[in-house]
């Protein structure tokens, strides 16, 4: 079996999104590092790594109404809880080791804030969202989300570790995220001396994301919040060195490049400039909804 390389890697950015909510941004997204960066995730757009973090006592921190257009978010809680809610009446509570799959499609308006006892007390939060593209066919799709509760993705001991897979098939468990683009994407936890292979299809795009803790691609050490994008081969391997201080817990994250053209505008994302100016239009003048 060939594994895969490293064929580049890329710091995350600590930066803030929303009401103020501190995150690294993984992988560049909306233009951040220019298109070349953009299109090297294909069918990935954008990664945020919120946390972990301590919200104060009173914190009105969280990400308050806003739109999207034309791709699908899908949001994995580590720990805290976020309320979810959008302009289609949709509405859900996240708890940590669960996800929420949202279809922006035509249009939406949602909020992900804290739960009424974070806004109060403060607490502990730490999640990963990722924003995977919809191809051309689907972007016009009906608006909508799925809660994905921890019981329906479980953790799964490996050795020397253990996987929570949250799409795709990993190490034979499947996930339960259906998305229209074609992707993998699990949770893995590695104790020093482990090693983790998963064979990947050709042509996908194949990633590792460490968030706690250093690891190993075929030589090359990965550092945490790192994109390390991965080069030609039949599978993917990641190791933690024996003598490691810490166990490592990354994000795995492979996808079938959907190959299209990106236009892309703030929480935007289509295939021209002419669709996304119908975008700015159409949420502008209320067409995506709002929040009751
Ligand atoms: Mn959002």
């Amino acid at each position: 079996m060939r594994f895969k390389p490293v064929a580049s890697l890329v710091s995350g950015q600590p930066t803030q999104d929303g009401n103020r909510v501190p995150l690294t941004r993984l992988v560049p997204g909306l233009g951040q590092r220019g298109d070349q960066a953009f299109r090297a995730m294909d069918p990935f757009l954008l990664m945020d790594h919120f946390g972990p973090m301590v919200l104060p006592p009173g914190t009105d921190a969280g990400f308050p109404p806003h739109p999207h257009r034309g791709f699908q978010t899908l949001t994995y809680l580590i720990q805290g809880a976020f309320r979810h809610r959008d302009s289609t009446g949709g509405s859900g509570l996240l708890r940590p080791g669960g996800a929420q799959l949202m279809n922006a499609g035509s249009g939406i308006v949602h909020e992900e804030m804290p739960v009424p006892e974070h806004l109060e007390t403060g607490g502990a939060i730490e999640g990963v969202q990722l924003w995977i593209n919809l191809p051309e066919a689907h972007k016009g799709s009906a608006p909508g989300y799925t809660d994905l509760q921890p019981e329906s993705m479980p953790w799964q001991a490996l050795p020397g570790g253990r996987i929570r897979v949250l799409a795709g098939t990993w190490a034979g468990i499947a996930g339960p995220a259906q998305t229209p683009a074609q992707i993998a994407y699990a949770h893995l936890e590695l104790q020093p001396g482990a090693r983790f292979e998963q064979a990947v299809p050709a042509g996908w795009l194949a990633a590792v994301v460490p968030l706690r803790g250093a690891v190993l691609v075929e030589g090359t050490a990965v550092a945490a919040d790192t994109v390390a994008l991965l080069g030609e081969g039949e599978a993917l391997a990641v190791e933690i060195a024996v003598e490691a201080a810490e166990p490592a817990s990354l994000m795995l994250l492979t996808g079938k490049p959907l190959g299209e053209s990106i236009a892309h505008y703030g929480p935007f994302v289509m295939n021209t400039r002419v669709e996304i100016e119908q975008a700015v239009l159409d949420y502008q003048q209320g067409r995506m909804g709002h929040l009751d």
